[in-house]
This record gives C-alpha cells, structure tokens and sequence, in this order.
C-alpha cells in the first residue's frame, strides 16, 4: 500500500533541490501534489510532467511564498482543482549570507520573509479546510543553523529558529482539531543552495559529519514521507533532526 494514497498536498519551493525531491517521493507514495516556485516556469513544467507520469494528479503554481495574499489565492485555487489540503510543507528558503558587520537591512528582510513569514502565510491558508477535514499534517523546513546558530548567517538562523517556536505553537494550537505540524531540521544537503561553497568548506563539513557524507533531498524527503503519512499519527510538535549525526 503506498503511504500517501489519495491525500493532497502543497510543497513550496519544489522545482529544485530538497522541495523536487519531497515532490517525486510524494507522488511515487500516491499523494497528488500541488507544487510551488518563484521564477522557475521551465523546470515547473518539467516537475509537473514526472509527476504526472507517476500517476497522480500534479500541478505547479508561481507563487511568492513571502506574500500573503498570493497564498490565500494559492489555498483557494488548490482547493478547487484538487477538492482538498491534507498536507502542507513549506520548504521555500533563501539564503543571503554575510557577517553581521556587512549584513544589510534589505537582505535581513528579505530572508525573514521568504523563510519565515512565508510559513505564517501559508499556514494560515490552509488550516480552515484542514480544521474543517479534522485532520492535517504541516511540516516546516527548519535547518541545524536554527537549532544551533552559525558565524555568517545571522538573518537565516534567525528565520529557521523562528520556524521552530512557530511549529510549536501551532502544534498546541491545532492538536485538538487534529492538524500536527512539525519540523525538520536538515545539515548539510548537497543541492544548489550549498554548491556555490568552495570545495574545501565542503569537504571539511563532510569530514565532520558522524555519517561522512552530506545528505540527499531523498534524505529530507523520506523523512517528510513519514510525517506527512499516518505512520506519524501521534507525532506533533517535534523537531526531526536530519542530519547524519551532526547535532549528537
Ligand atoms: P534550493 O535548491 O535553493 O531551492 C529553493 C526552492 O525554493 C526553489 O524551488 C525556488 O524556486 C523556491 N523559492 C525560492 N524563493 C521562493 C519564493 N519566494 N516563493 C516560492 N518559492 C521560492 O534550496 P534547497 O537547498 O533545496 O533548500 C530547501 C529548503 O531546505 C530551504 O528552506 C532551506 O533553507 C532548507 N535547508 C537546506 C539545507 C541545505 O543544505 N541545502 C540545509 C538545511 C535547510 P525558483 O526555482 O523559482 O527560485
């Protein structure tokens, strides 16, 4: 039986890296998956071909995160065309690094929204037809650097430990209505958001790492299977720790 059979969901920031991948296994799991991205049309299209080919029903959105009203309209217009929200994960990230020194107000921001308040938004959208279903699973993307802190990265730390108190809260909010919402906090994913690091950081972080290796979105995204999927029906408020050993 596949884990995710006639359930819905939206996973933003899916048209690459660890957003693509949860996307594959959720609809290889029988999910239907509404998908969204900022500015990638063309591997859109191509998401939503694989998909398709999978044998569920898929469909890619452009649809800024960071903005609420677009997540309201997303919400709505999925509920339309696909009848119901069983399951939201709100993957979308940036990162704009810089010492604290040389960090600008502008890229403090920017992270902030697109990180952090792009959770609030869409979290916000979904949760009546999930209160009115009684049942839910919202998974937010978090990072070791929001559980831990990094040199360098003052504003995404601050965006991806807010996703944890903000994952909390919900989960003691909407327990009673059945929604669980929990976090995942990967280490280091080799995807395009970590490639552009020189080759010698990287090799030090993998080094480091108790597993010796940098993790895959298959990683993540087998892990967002489990959460997404009743095999965690009694799991809510939790942060799981994705990382091969880093946090130990
Ligand atoms: P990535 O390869 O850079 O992909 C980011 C995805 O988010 C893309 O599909 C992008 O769409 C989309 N996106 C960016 N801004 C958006 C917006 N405003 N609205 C909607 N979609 C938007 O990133 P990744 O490495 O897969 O990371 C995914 C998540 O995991 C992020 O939240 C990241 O912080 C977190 N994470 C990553 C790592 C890691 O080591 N890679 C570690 C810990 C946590 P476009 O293509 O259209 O721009």
């Amino acid at each position: 039986m596949k884990l995710l059979e006639n359930k819905t969901a939206i996973i933003t920031g899916a048209t690459r890296g660890i957003g693509k991948g949860i996307a594959e296994f959720f609809a290889k799991q029988g999910a239907n998956v509404a998908f969204t991205y900022n500015s990638s049309v063309d591997a859109a299209n191509a998401l939503e071909k694989e998909l398709n080919s999978y044998g569920v029903k898929a469909k890619g959105y452009q649809s800024n995160a960071a903005n609420f009203d677009a997540a309201q309209e997303l919400a709505k217009n999925v509920l339309e065309e696909f009848g119901s929200i069983d399951i939201l994960v709100n993957n979308a990230g940036i990162t704009k690094d810089n010492l604290l020194m040389r960090i600008s107000e502008e890229d403090f921001d920017k992270v902030i929204e697109i990180n952090l308040k792009s959770v609030f938004n869409l979290t916000k959208a979904v949760i009546r037809p999930m209160m009115k279903q009684r049942k839910g699973s919202i998974i937010n993307m978090s990072s070791v650097v929001g559980v831990k802190g990094n040199a360098g990265q003052t504003n995404y730390a601050a965006s991806k430990a807010g996703i944890l108190g903000f994952t909390k809260s919900v989960a003691l909010e909407l327990g009673s209505r059945n929604i669980r919402c929990n976090a995942i906090a990967p280490g280091f994913i080799e995807t395009e958001m970590t490639a552009s690091l020189p080759e010698d950081t990287v090799k030090g972080w993998r080094d480091a790492i108790p597993l010796k290796r940098g993790g895959s979105p298959e990683d993540i995204a087998n892990a967002c299977v489990f959460l997404a999927s009743d095999m965690s029906a009694y799991i809510t408020g939790q942060t799981l720790n994705v990382d091969g050993g880093m946090l130990t």
